[in-house]
């Protein structure tokens, strides 16, 4: 006899659950599917024991026909799916017809559902595939199906299961991924009797977003489109479209990881690497390498566009036209993000009636000293530059002119922290605001950066300036790689990288790895205004470099330029390697902290960042301006 088998179904079942049902949240998300294909609006998700003892999904949706009811556990029933055609252009978030059958097989599951076609409903009880009963039973219009004792035949599969927490928490943020993506749709989700999460349908995606995470989180976050792509083949006369539409944030909110991102492609909630790395890409130079944003976004096509049939739990999936729509949803961010030009406010101590300390006298006392150089309307005794003061009694004296706007003059007066102050508001007899400009009650973007009236520097590294909305602070180095960044761009796409020709050619001596590095971006490095050639065995020479590097920084930005290419951007695209060339020769460029700046130079600053495309943060995602808004300032006085 040969020693091949034909699997029974209940075998082949449970090795089918191995893949689907790894845990009790791919329970919740098979059952919630299932209950979003049928048509639920009302969807309830009640569980014990974080899932273990009880999983109970409640629909009100189209419910089955008592047939259907059973064979819906037979493996590979779906009526989802008839034809391979069908595959191509699928709608719903099921099709492979194995999630009833592998949760049957490694659990006690009963099945109550009625179907607005027949009067009586059906309950189906099985455990671990067996079944038990068929009963007729009255049900509403629906499907109710509860699981318990998941795992309890298969104890190796149990052992795997986390904490309760952890697993609760994998439900949790299912049950709440799928609320974000249905928002026409009631969620429910109740553990131990306590409700997790519960929504009543809403007509827009920022109203479900509030429903879920809040006001804090909404209101930094921005409208993305909707914005239409339409692509058309040459051999079809009807052109795909695409839709995408969403929420992100600006690239003050970092994240460290990419648990804030929310993809969904045609209502299925989606972890695809192509789109995620569109949304980076987005943020690429306005956000340091390692965070990620809050990202709500949806994308709707035709379903013959799009393949879900991937990976069997469904996460993932491949567009026909990937890069296409790549560069569409990283395009429709990016020039999101460079409409808002948000600013980063400097964090103030929430107004509380019962203020925490801030800090204390001796604390403050003992804060290293600030130095301040004003320029404008300040008139500082200027000391000699080569007669630095090195303490504080030796800092000249800064006095104080009228100012020439509308702001308030500066008090100057002594800092006093106190530990338990009293939070009254403060009466009239402190000076009213009507002095006030009258936008100073503006939102949180950076378009008031053309009309900063610089003050002073601070350090010698920040710039401090007074807007229409508040006090600024500018950091001058990250300032000024942002100009000099968005000017290499320019010039490279342009051709007309500016050169300084060396007086003796610089020879540099590469390692084997960066001998291969420069072999491969020497064009790259060639096009940005370097004049570089192989000059014998792994020795290049530069001839020219860009202009406005020092001669000291050449060979630093080379081996930089080759350093990165070595490390991160072995599998990036031309682009990014443009861009991170870019960043090198502005950051080696650009003006350094602990410089003093002439008033002229630093007006000069303030009007070329105003006019950057990208002002708020330097190549590399720090950001380039604090403020300190007008609003914050009066609350803080307790003006307001
Ligand atoms: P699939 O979803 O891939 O079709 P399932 O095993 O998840 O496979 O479900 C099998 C079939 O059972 C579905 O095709 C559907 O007809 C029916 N079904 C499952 N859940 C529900 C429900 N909540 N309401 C109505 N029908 C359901
Ligand atoms: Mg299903």
């Amino acid at each position: 006899m040969g020693r091949i088998r034909i699997l029974s179904d209940n075998v082949a079942n449970k090795i089918a659950a191995g893949e689907v049902v790894e845990r009790p949240a791919s329970v919740v998300k098979e059952l919630l599917e299932n209950s979003l294909d049928a048509g639920g609006a009302d969807i309830r998700v009640t569980v014990e024991n974080a899932g273990r003892r009880l999983i109970r999904i409640q629909d009100d949706g189209c419910g089955m026909l008592r047939d259907d009811a059973l064979l819906a556990f037979e493996r590979h029933a779906t009526s989802k799916l008839s034809d391979i055609k069908d595959l191509l252009a699928i709608s719903t978030l099921g099709f492979r017809g194995e999630a009833l059958p592998s949760i049957a097989s490694v659990s006690r599951l009963i099945l109550e559902t009625r179907s607005e076609q027949e009067t009586t409903g059906t309950a189906v009880e099985i455990a671990g595939g067996k079944l038990l009963r068929c009963d007729e039973i009255a049900h509403p219009t629906g499907t109710t199906i509860s699981v318990r004792d998941l795992f309890y035949n298969v104890p190796a599969r149990k052992k795997f299961l986390r904490s309760d927490q952890t697993e609760l928490a994998h439900i949790g943020s299912l049950v709440t991924h799928y609320s974000l993506g249905h928002m026409g749709k009631r969620f429910e989700l109740f553990h131990e009797g306590r409700e997790l999460l519960s929504v009543t349908p809403v007509a827009t995606v920022r109203e479900r977003a509030f429903q879920v995470f809040g006001s804090e989180v909404v209101d930094d976050l921005a409208d993305v489109g909707p914005r239409t792509l339409e692509l058309r083949t040459a051999n079809e006369a009807e052109p795909a479209e695409f839709v995408l539409e969403g929420l992100v944030s600006g690239p003050h909110i970092q994240k460290l990881n990419r648990n804030s991102v929310f993809l969904f492609v045609n209502g299925r909630l989606i972890r695809d690497k192509m789109l995620l790395h569109a949304i980076s890409a987005a943020y690429h130079n306005l956000m340091p390498p390692g965070c990620f944003p809050f990202a709500l976004l949806f994308l709707n096509c035709d379903p013959s566009e799009v393949d879900v049939n991937v990976h069997p739990s469904k996460t993932e999936v491949r567009f026909r036209h990937g890069s296409a729509i790549h560069d569409f949803v990283r395009d429709n961010i990016r020039e999101m993000l460079m409409q808002q030009r948000p600013v980063s406010s400097i964090p103030v101590m929430p107004t509380s009636p019962v203020p925490r300390p801030v800090m204390t006298a001796q604390k403050a006392a003992a804060l290293p000293f600030s130095e301040f150089t004003a320029v404008m309307e300040a008139v500082p005794v200027e000391a000699p530059e080569e007669t630095q003061p090195t303490r504080v009694d030796d800092i000249p004296e800064v006095r104080w002119t009228e100012p020439s706007r509308a702001l308030p003059a500066p008090v100057v007066r002594d800092q006093v922290f106190t530990a338990n102050a009293s939070i009254r508001r403060v009466p009239d007899t402190h000076g009213t605001l009507d002095q006030l400009a009258p936008d100073w009650d503006r939102t949180d973007n950076l378009h008031a950066l053309p009309d900063l009236r610089p003050l002073g520097q601070l350090h010698d590294s920040f710039i401090i300036a007074a807007g229409r909305d508040g006090l600024w602070i500018i950091d001058q180095h990250v300032a000024h790689e942002r100009i000099l960044f968005e000017q290499v761009l320019r010039q490279r796409a342009a051709g007309t990288m500016e050169l300084q020709q060396l007086l003796m050619p610089l020879v540099l001596q590469l390692t084997p790895a960066q001998q291969f590095e420069y072999a491969r971006i020497a064009d790259e490095l060639n096009a940005h205004g370097f004049d570089t050639e192989p000059f014998g065995h792994r020795t290049i020479a530069i001839k020219a470099a860009p202009a406005g590097v020092g001669a000291g920084d050449i060979e630093k930005i080379v081996f930089e330029i080759l350093e990165i290419a070595e490390t991160e951007l072995r599998a990036a695209s031309l682009d990014e390697i443009r861009r991170h060339v870019c960043a090198t020769i502005a950051c080696r460029a650009a003006i350094k902290v602990n410089m003093k700046l002439e008033p002229k130079k630093i007006e000069w600053l303030l009007n070329a960042l105003a006019a950057c495309e990208y002002p708020m943060t330097c190549p590399h995602g720090r950001p380039i301006a604090l403020r300190y808004s007008t609003r914050d300032i009066l609350k803080s006085f307790h003006r307001i």
